[in-house]
């Protein structure tokens, strides 16, 4: 942009920008490409939407079997919106892409976002909706199912007794009853699992950036501070969202959060990998810290996650350094896997679909076109 002064330079730039933002009328089908499609999904979603738009919802739907990516975007061309899960890509080129090939509308179907570049979405005039809350319950149940798992070395205890060995060595366990448990993010999934912790006899200690005064009133638990939780807890549960730059949630577990932990504490991560720093949990782990650790999500998971990956080599080195420890259990992102949770996903995001199409109130939107 050519411009002497800041204010014509201003002026360009909101006259360019002002097409992206243009009125965009209703189409009589959204045409939606499915991305990272997977048998269950098409399952849960074709019970809604019949071909052409003659079921419940008026939409007409393509299921790509590819993620979304900077090779796959340009499948996108003649959809007015493209439907995504946690693992596919619209970063900034995507999104370009995604405006290029005619796409207004990003319909997560998920709660996490944090794989969309909002600001490039914004720019190019695409409406971004998620599914904020689905099945709170089915992520809160695995957290503890394989914190459990983890802690009575279930998964150890599966396999050694399917080849007849009845002995119990290897698999001492911890009571929960009369431990502290550490909710780290007590929002929908947090309040959850405190619930649950609750259920067990335990005390629970909450931190989070926004506390809700109405958990203490009730009774579920006490505010601390994050070292003092660090220090205290003997069971870690994240449930805070994964959020980058100052005050943020990134490699919140690290070096100095870890070295605060007891030495026997029991880490749960269903919230998003890069809440911890992979390479210091292994420097701890190698050290002998942690008596159980249950990760569904992990930083690096994403080349893994939802393939098949059973007859070929491990080339993720933090992956194959993971399942090197026996008090560490993995599952791959499927803590949201529930029948309830996937029917619930998919009418919430093809009311989003209506709503966008129809002009309603986006009530889910991350970023409004
Ligand atoms: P939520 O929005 O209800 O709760 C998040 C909580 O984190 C809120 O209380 C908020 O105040 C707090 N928070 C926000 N920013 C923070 C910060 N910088 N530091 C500390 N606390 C902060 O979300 P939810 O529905 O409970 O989901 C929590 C997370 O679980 C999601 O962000 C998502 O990443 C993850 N998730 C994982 C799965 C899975 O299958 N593994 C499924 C659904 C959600």
């Amino acid at each position: 942009i050519d411009g002497d002064d800041e204010e014509v330079a201003a002026k360009a730039i909101e006259e360019l920008l002002h097409g992206a933002f243009e009125e965009k009328k209703p189409v009589d089908v959204l045409k939606i490409a499915f991305f990272g499609t997977k048998d269950y999904d098409r399952t849960f979603f074709s019970e809604l939407v019949k071909d052409k738009g003659q079921g419940t919802y008026n939409s007409d739907i393509k299921y790509f079997d590819s993620q979304l990516g900077p090779e796959t975007a340009g499948l996108a061309q003649g959809y007015d919106a493209v439907c995504i899960f946690v693992n596919d890509n619209a970063s900034r080129p995507v999104v370009e892409k995604l405006h290029e090939c005619g796409v207004k509308l990003i319909l997560l179907r998920c709660a996490g976002f944090n794989n969309v570049d909002l600001q490039a979405a914004k720019e190019y005039g695409i409406t971004v909706l998620r599914v904020p809350a689905y099945s709170p319950y089915a992520v809160a149940e695995h957290a503890m199912a394989i914190l459990q798992e983890a802690n009575r070395r279930l998964h150890k205890a599966y396999t050694k007794v399917k080849d007849n060995n009845f002995a119990l060595s290897g698999l001492l366990g911890l009571d929960l009853h009369n431990k502290v448990a550490g909710i780290m993010g007590t929002g929908k999934i947090g309040q959850c699992m405190a619930r649950i912790c609750k259920g067990y006899g335990m005390t629970v200690l909450g931190w989070d950036a926004y506390p809700n005064q109405a958990l203490v009133d009730e009774g579920l638990l006490t505010y601390v501070s994050k070292e003092e939780l660090l220090k205290r807890a003997d069971l870690i549960s994240l449930h805070c969202p994964l959020i980058m730059g100052d005050n943020g949630t990134y490699h919140l577990i690290n070096d100095e959060t870890i070295a605060l932990m007891k030495d026997t504490v029991m880490l749960v991560n269903t919230s998003r990998g890069p809440i911890i720093d992979p390479e210091a949990l292994i420097r701890a782990l190698k050290q002998g810290k942690f008596h159980a650790v249950a990760l569904d999500v992990y930083e690096g998971e994403d080349n893994n996650v939802y393939t098949d990956k059973s007859d070929v080599a491990i080339t993720n080195d933090i992956t194959a350094r993971l399942q090197m420890f026996p008090q560490l259990v993995l599952t791959s992102h499927q803590a949201f896997f529930t029948r309830e949770a996937l029917q619930a996903i998919a009418v919430v995001t093809m009311e989003n679909a209506r709503n966008f199409n129809e002009g309603n109130e986006l009530g889910n939107a991350e970023c409004k076109a």
